[in-house]
């Protein structure tokens, strides 16, 4: 598969950029605030390392298997965090290779990593995101309700390895932007509520918006983008 040059890359991301300028402007928010990471599912390594030169440093993949491979061998200064779906089997390697897991909705999940951690003979600590479901389609993982939530994050407030940084959703695949923009919008509230009912949490991050809704986030609070094919196009 062909990766798009230097020039494309650096053209779409200094578009992105833009767009997340003039979205935060719209919305009298500080675009600096926005993190911007880079999805590089299904793309090569050579996608990390185009990225890389063009000075991102935080990467998302959404299989652990894959990132572990992808990632082997690359500058230690970046922050990968996994993006998708973690099975309990893959939890000892995800706790390996991630600084942040932003898909955890199940108890299950953050015991098997806490676990691995604690037999890992290191100090990690781990970063986690709680997923939110916040589309209502079936086929997507993540919380259903703010009980559900809250209560999940007081499980794993117990938890000495795992530190919950925030809140991550992908939001309805749809058209109808005002779709788009209650997910965000609630997903945001819920962001705040858990912060104010935890106050002991870091609660710094909201990731939400990918390349087809990444302005909406922005302009409902969004502090990190999670995108792919606004940066390297068409995945293959
Ligand atoms: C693939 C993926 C992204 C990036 O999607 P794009 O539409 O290519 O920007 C973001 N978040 C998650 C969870 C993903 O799986």
């Amino acid at each position: 598969m062909d990766l798009i040059s230097e020039e494309e890359f650096s053209r779409n991301l200094s578009i992105v950029k833009s767009r997340v300028i003039e979205a935060a402007e719209r919305t009298g928010r500080d675009a600096q605030k926005v993190r911007i990471m880079t999805v590089t599912k299904t793309f090569p390594g050579s996608a990390v390392e185009l990225a890389w030169g063009q000075g991102l440093r935080l990467f998302g993949e959404n299989r652990v298997q894959e990132a572990a491979d992808k990632y082997s061998n690359l500058p230690d200064d970046i922050e990968l965090h996994l993006i998708g779906h973690l099975q309990r089997n893959k939890a000892r390697l995800a706790a390996a290779t991630f600084s942040c897991v932003q898909s955890i909705d199940k108890l299950e999940t953050a015991s098997a990593l806490e676990k691995h951690l604690d037999s890992m003979n290191t100090e990690k600590k781990l970063d986690i995101l709680l997923e939110v479901n916040t589309s209502g389609e079936e086929s997507k993982f993540g919380i259903h309700t703010k009980e559900e939530l809250f209560k999940l994050a007081e499980q794993i407030l117990a938890q000495t390895r795992l530190n919950i940084r925030g809140l991550m959703t992908v939001g309805p695949f749809t058209g109808d932007r005002d779709e788009i923009r209650r997910a965000f919008v609630w997903l945001a509230d819920l962001y705040r509520q858990t912060g104010e009912r935890y106050p002991g949490l870091a609660m710094d991050i909201l990731s939400m918006g990918m390349s087809a809704d990444f302005e909406i986030a922005v302009e409902e609070g969004s502090s990190m983008l999670r995108l792919g094919t606004a940066l390297f196009g068409q995945r293959p």
